[in-house]
């Protein structure tokens, strides 16, 4: 029996078709990643996996459970954290936790032991006390992603669980999610726009435009859909010249901007490599750094559908 099991499921909003002719199987004790840009429809399918918003077409079972027709047997079986803050900035860190474990039925008696256990795991010891007010937006969805664990429910469903978090914090959070699911026999379906995020998961599904429009194991997905060689240059100041000039060595123009740079899709990277910098450098541009790189699911799916993911 899967985890998850959706069936040609859409969800529309009048005229917008949120969600469109998806089907999926998420296996027992796996992290599946959905992976896409904002817009592309993720949170709207986990709602609806979640049972708190309806398909419009189509059928999703949670562990053999219709999720329309068994809302209240799926219920007992998940954990759901959605994309934006729900902890309440009026209640310490404990006091949350403590709630949240008498909303799923967890004694009294046991519910503060469960929560300060959760609240070391996630690093708020510390803050167990304060006001959540007072805490960062990283330490709010570090608290909000320890009530996922409360329960002990054997399908957890996280959307954007690295919302606010630094890149550093994203890959420890990244490391409990599968340590949950090697050690304690769960099943994670989470959503995310940050490729890095899905690169650890067993496997990732590719959304865009309402559709999931690739599937698989990260590493199969990146040699599907990558044979070229990936080159990152970093240069002091970008401009559009040093764009249009990157772009004349690109396979097929592909060429995406970064943070501090670009990267550049080529055949021969050390061909192309001291080629590039002598061209940037006759038209000004300085160049910090230059490397070829591995690809990532990122550049996979830039791949892919032609568009970013950011
Ligand atoms: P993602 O989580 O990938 O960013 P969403 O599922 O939030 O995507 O949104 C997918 C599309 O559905 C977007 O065009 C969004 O504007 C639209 N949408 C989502 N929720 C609603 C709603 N409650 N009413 C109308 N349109 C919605
Ligand atoms: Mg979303």
């Amino acid at each position: 029996m899967y985890a998850v099991e959706a069936e040609d499921v859409s969800k529309r909003y009048g005229d917008v078709i949120a969600v469109d002719g998806v089907s999926l199987t998420v296996d027992r004790d796996m992290l599946y990643a959905i992976m896409g840009p904002n817009g592309s429809g993720k949170s709207t399918l986990l709602s609806m996996i979640a049972t708190v918003n309806r398909p419009s077409g189509g059928v999703i079972r949670v562990m053999g459970h219709d999720v329309v027709g068994e809302t209240d047997e799926v219920r007992r079986l998940i954990n759901y954290i959605p994309e934006f803050n729900f902890s309440s900035q009026h209640l310490t860190g404990l006091e949350n936790l403590v709630f949240y474990a008498a909303l799923l039925g967890i004694p009294r008696s046991e519910a503060r032991d469960i929560a300060q256990e959760l609240l070391r795991r996630v690093g708020l010891n510390e803050a167990a006390n304060r006001l959540v007010s007072t805490y960062s937006r990283g330490m709010r969805r570090r608290l909000e992603l320890a009530t996922a664990f409360l329960g002990d429910r054997p399908l957890i469903i996280l959307d954007e669980p690295s919302g606010g978090l630094d890149p550093s914090m994203r890959r420890v959070v990244m490391g409990w999610l599968l340590e949950e699911v090697r050690e304690r026999d769960r099943t994670i379906l989470l959503a995310t726009h940050i490729g890095e995020d899905a690169e650890a998961a067993d496997r990732v599904a590719f959304m865009k435009d309402g559709r999931i429009v690739a599937e698989g194991h990260p590493e199969e997905l990146k040699r599907r859909y990558i044979r070229e060689s990936i080159i990152d240059v970093k240069l002091a100041v970008k401009g559009l010249k040093a764009l249009e000039l990157l772009r004349g060595f690109a396979i097929n123009g592909r060429v995406m901007e970064t943070d501090e740079g670009y990267r550049v899709f080529v055949e021969e990277p050390e061909r192309a490599m001291p080629r590039i910098i002598e061209r940037l450098n006759a038209s000004g541009y300085r160049v910090l750094e230059i490397n070829a790189s591995t690809p990532t699911l990122e550049d996979a799916f830039f791949k892919m559908t032609g568009s970013p993911l950011g």
